[in-house]
């Protein structure tokens, strides 16, 4: 299955990943889903949201068992994230037959449109669209850079945008839903474990910061006379690391806009975008707030009028606590396999898929942590103990 996948939408240049929804490189990787789809005898659906199903038994019975991830990318993405999920999904179908197992509930494996958000600027469209958190209205007005509506990229690639929308009788067919994915950090590298289970997504926001001065001269204006938002951001941007660091939350910086925007001249306007996540509701609060509070502090000082505004926030999501146990049970009877359970800094579709299912998360060791990048990466060993970990999941659940 990798070598399929591996050459889909790499760019020779840089060695990553850039599979955007509905372009070439997401079709041929949908093409790869029916195909694994279909040499498993499996029966190949797309519902309404664009997002692929295959499925062993009828899914009408109800109470199935779901497992899945997504095949689009960030700029640039590494090979395992989504990919690594949708791969481990039809390898446990697999063990699961090796093994002989038979199963009592339907179980289904999902492929999930534009998770990444790289190409309409939101995260999880697909499976926010099924479970009713994203509008039919917000979603027609999702723009490319090109300037090209959703529904104009979904009709391009063959798909009809008419029937989008909240899929609620599909979501109801669904009594347990698992989502392997590689782990985004270096928690289980650290703690010497291959897999581990998700407790919970972080709360995460962001907040826009406009600090406006007066743009002037960089030759001639003294020091003294300036209001240069600059230095204000500068000190900003070094409180929200101390914060952060003090909290054991994350801070982060990682898009700025100036304005002028000139080598010679003193800003008019510093823009900086502050993303921030923490275990808590209470410890992100808390680290906003002082970051908020230091950006007032210098903004006063270097004479600086000060906006924040906050454009996004994601409450924790809290997966399903007795799926996570009936997961750490199924798990903890395999000896060699210890299972810790961890929070994570990143979104998913199964943070979204939480709200409506009874939700869960496996991870998989990722030796560096680093992700969203060509060096993502997984060992074979830990990836094959993903497989098991997940086969005997899902054969626990669907047995039942
Ligand atoms: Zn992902």
């Amino acid at each position: 299955m990798w070598t399929e996948l591996l050459p889909i939408g790499r760019s020779s240049a840089s060695g990553g990943y850039r599979r955007y929804a509905w372009t070439g490189a997401d079709a041929d990787c949908r093409a790869w889903f029916r195909e694994q789809a279909e040499a498993r005898g499996l029966d190949y659906e797309v519902d309404r949201n664009g997002n692929q199903w295959a499925w062993l038994g009828d899914p009408a019975a109800g109470d199935a068992v779901v497992t899945g991830s997504h095949l689009d990318s960030v700029p640039d993405g590494g090979a395992f994230d989504g990919p690594l999920g949708v791969v481990s999904a039809f390898a446990a179908l697999d063990e699961l037959r090796s093994r002989g197992v038979p199963l009592d509930r339907p179980l289904g494996i999902v492929n999930f449109g534009d998770e990444e958000g790289a190409r309409f600027g939101l995260a999880c469209v697909g499976s926010r669209l099924a479970a009713g958190q994203l509008t039919v209205e917000q979603a027609r007005l999702l723009t490319d850079g090109d300037g090209i509506t959703l529904p104009r990229a979904m009709e391009a690639a063959g798909y009809d945008p008419e029937g989008i929308g909240a899929d609620p009788e599909r979501l109801a067919r669904i009594g347990a839903f698992v989502e392997l994915h590689v782990e985004q950090g270096r928690a289980l590298d650290l703690s010497g474990d291959q897999v581990g289970i998700a407790s919970s997504i972080w709360p995460h926001g962001r907040w826009r910061f406009d600090f406006r001065g007066e743009a002037n001269h960089a030759g001639t204006t003294r020091l003294g006379d300036r209001r240069d938002p600059m230095p204000a951001y500068a000190e900003t941007v070094l409180a929200a690391r101390r914060a952060a660091e003090l909290a054991g939350a994350v801070a982060t910086f990682g898009k700025v806009a100036v304005e002028p925007n000139g080598v010679n001249a003193i800003p008019s306007l510093v823009r900086g975008w502050l993303d921030s996540r923490a275990a808590g509701q209470e410890t992100l609060d808390t680290v906003v707030r002082e970051i908020e509070g230091a950006a007032r502090e210098h903004a006063a000082a270097h004479g600086i009028d000060l906006e924040v505004v906050r454009e996004s926030v994601t409450p924790v999501v809290e997966f399903d606590h007795a799926l996570r146990d009936e997961l750490a049970r199924l798990l903890g009877r395999d000896a060699d396999l210890k299972v810790p359970v961890l929070g994570t800094g990143a979104g998913h579709d199964a943070g979204i898929l939480a709200t409506s299912v009874p939700t869960a998360m496996l991870f998989v060791r990722n030796p560096t942590g680093v992700s969203h990048s060509p060096a993502e990466f997984a060992a074979e060993d830990d990836c094959v103990a993903g497989v098991r970990a997940l086969a005997d999941v899902l054969e626990g659940l669907a047995r039942r």
